[in-house]
């Protein structure tokens, strides 16, 4: 059995409002030297996340070198998602949003793991959320566990996924970047918008304040703003 850095954690970062509160969390509960990041580019329609990603990364300051970009094009010939293709994202499909890409966190947190080895890191963050449970099923909570099991047992080694977002509501994830101390970095710096629109300014962030995570976004921000 390795016996992985229990101080260390790799964080999945998308740049997107999610991954950024989990990274904000990451770097409060590690310390900024010990946290590393993977991003991956799949042909998703907009790689305005991964500057994003980049551009955060850079002003939370953390090492240079704890930044990975991983190219997972094949996604794209694989997945058949309103994400990768051009097509509706708020349609459902078989009983699931056409967002849904099959497969695709059991990549990415494979990939994860297998970076997390390399890198000396027991612990491995990742932002899914069963609370406003969209229909995804490799967001929940038992997928996770079950996953850590696999991971474990496949690896030789002994990770721990964290997802500290769970159980939370999207009004709770602005009160947890807030308490990460990324609220400002959360609110100017993410992206979540399907439409790509980084023009339009509004108090939750850019935006075109439309489409189904805008209108998300937006709800969330206000009943967090509400209640100060
Ligand atoms: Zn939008």
């Amino acid at each position: 059995m390795k016996s992985l850095n229990k101080n260390r954690v790799l964080v999945v970062f998308s740049g997107g409002q999610d991954s950024t509160t989990c990274l904000g969390w990451a770097i409060r509960k590690f310390g900024k030297e010990n946290v590393f990041t993977l991003s991956f580019i799949y042909g998703q329609k907009h790689s305005i996340e991964i500057d994003c990603a980049k551009e955060i990364f850079t002003k939370l300051e953390l090492k240079s070198d704890h930044f990975r970009l991983l190219d997972l094009k094949v996604m794209k010939v694989l997945g058949d998602s309103a994400l990768v293709t051009n097509g509706d994202v708020s349609q459902i499909k078989d009983g699931l949003p056409s967002s849904f890409v099959p497969g695709r966190n059991i990549i990415f947190l494979t990939h994860a793991a297998q970076l997390a080895y390399q890198w000396d890191c027991k612990n491995i963050v990742t932002g899914v959320c069963e609370t406003d449970f969209s229909g995804y099923p490799d967001c929940r909570d038992n997928f996770i566990k079950s996953l850590q099991v696999t991971l474990s047992l496949g690896m030789e080694a002994d990770f721990l996924i964290h997802t500290p977002l769970m159980w939370l509501d999207k009004k709770a994830i602005w009160e947890l970047a807030e308490k990460s101390e990324v609220l400002e970095v959360v609110r100017d710096m993410t992206h979540t918008c399907y439409n790509g629109e980084r023009n339009i300014k509004n108090e939750w962030g850019y935006g075109c304040g439309e489409c189904p995570a805008c209108l998300l976004r937006k709800k969330g921000y206000g009943e967090f703003n509400s209640n100060k």
